[in-house]
């Protein structure tokens, strides 16, 4: 060896170890020239064509993924029932519309994926689309609804339903005066469901745009009302405005008599009239929130119902609510057990709030709502005739 290369030899070796010395004195620079560390800097990062960072895969409907958290959050759940969220919605609902979605993203679908479909009798902005697309990886469908499930029909006499409306806004009914509230009533009782986008689910969740999903649902109530054979649900129950209804039980009794066949054995007659049907005592659910099964609505019976109930005009000569439509056809055509009170689901549509009151359920769920201020127990709520109602069917069987 000539005198130079041993020379370069003692350079390099001195070298060397200084980087050894200062790599274990100087935890830092040992980090940043690892060798693992200079290498990944030669890595393609998974998330440059994305633009996602790096812990946010793109969505792959085939394997759900799950951004980490604590326990639950991590839950990835790959058993789905052929269900959908469903949104009426106007443009104007937009900021309201996000909320909801978020919060419903948060206490439950961002484990599950569940695709949504918002609805409209006018196209939603891009705006609208844009707005929304970002908060779910879900496959969100955004759809107009065709004129004829939505605009009053020719068979109602205008001129009818004109004074009917100038009658209830001189008593100060609320929506008395909307014409477009009576469409919205009309199509979610009778329309919806039959909507080219909801055609091929089964289940839905209706969502409304500002309401409020209070604790984390650790489970999936569209399997839980599948594998329980379940067709209706709620998590308030309260009554209905007279004013807006006067003849709807009239009819409704009208049709049970026409249709004897459609009545279910064991139904829930009971818990809306004391007399077996002579009068109503306007218990309903809410139907902002349902969960339920199209099929139900889709079937022989409620399709012969709701033709029957359209034809007597009530939708627009009256204020008939898809509240009350639903909650009487659910407690006739289907059997008591076949609907179902989501107690653990805490919810919100102002004014009114359902918070569980069993105290693990509460913690479990990491309510945001006050048990205390539950409208179960309030005394415009139905909730304690339902109970009873339970009650004494419990007792006979
Ligand atoms: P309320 O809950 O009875 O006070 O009635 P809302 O105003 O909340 O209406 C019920 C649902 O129908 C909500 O999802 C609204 O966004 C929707 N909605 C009401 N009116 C219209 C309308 O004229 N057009 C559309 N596209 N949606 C409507
Ligand atoms: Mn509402």
């Amino acid at each position: 060896m000539n005198t130079s290369a041993r020379y370069v030899i003692v350079v390099v070796a001195f070298i060397i170890s200084i980087h050894y010395i200062v790599s274990f004195t100087h935890e830092s620079y040992g980090r940043a020239t690892s060798i693992s560390n200079i290498t990944s800097k030669f890595r393609p990062s998974s998330s440059s064509n994305s633009g996602r960072p790096d812990n946010f895969p793109a969505h792959n409907p085939d394997s759900p993924w799950i951004p980490g958290g604590n326990g639950n959050d991590t839950l990835v759940v790959d058993k789905h029932a052929n269900a959908t969220f469903v949104i009426l919605a106007r443009n104007s609902d937009l900021q309201n519309t996000v909320r909801s979605i978020r919060e419903i993203e948060d206490r439950f679908n961002r484990r599950h994926r569940y695709p949504y479909v918002f609805l409209n009798e006018v196209p939603f902005t891009d705006e609208f689309k844009r707005r929304l697309s970002v908060l779910s990886s879900a496959k969100m469908e955004f759809g107009v609804i065709p004129r004829e499930h939505w605009f009053q029909p020719d068979s109602i006499d205008e001129a009818k339903a004109k004074a009917s409306r100038d009658k209830m806004v001189e008593k100060n009914i609320i929506y008395g005066g909307s014409v477009s509230y009576r469409n919205m009533c009309r199509f979610n009782s009778g329309f919806f469901f039959r909507h080219p986008l909801m055609e091929k689910y089964r289940w839905y969740w209706r969502i409304e745009p500002d309401v409020h999903f209070h604790c984390d649902i650790n489970y999936d109530p569209f399997l839980f009302m599948e594998t329980n054979k379940k067709v209706y649900s709620f998590t308030i129950t309260m009554y209905e405005y007279q004013a807006t209804i006067p003849t709807l039980w009239g009819h409704v009794m009208d049709f049970a008599k026409l249709h004897p066949e459609f009545i279910a054995h064991d139904n829930s007659l009971g818990f809306m009239s004391s007399n077996n049907g002579e009068s109503y005592n306007l218990c309903h659910f809410w139907s902002n929130f349902e969960i339920a099964d199209m099929e139900f609505w889709r079937g022989p019976a409620y399709t012969a119902f709701f033709e029957y109930l359209d034809k007597q005009g009530g939708f627009y000569y009256e204020r008939w609510g898809d509240a009350p439509v639903h909650s009487i056809a659910a407690a006739l055509f289907a059997s008591r057990d076949q609907i179902q009170f989501f107690d653990d689901i805490g919810y919100e549509h102002n004014p009114y709030t359902h918070c569980p009151k069993n105290k693990d359920v509460w913690e479990k769920g990491r309510c945001s709502c006050d048990p205390a201020k539950s409208f179960d127990y309030d005394g415009y709520s139905c909730m304690s005739k339902w109970d009873r109602f339970i009650e004494t069917k419990k007792k006979r069987k």
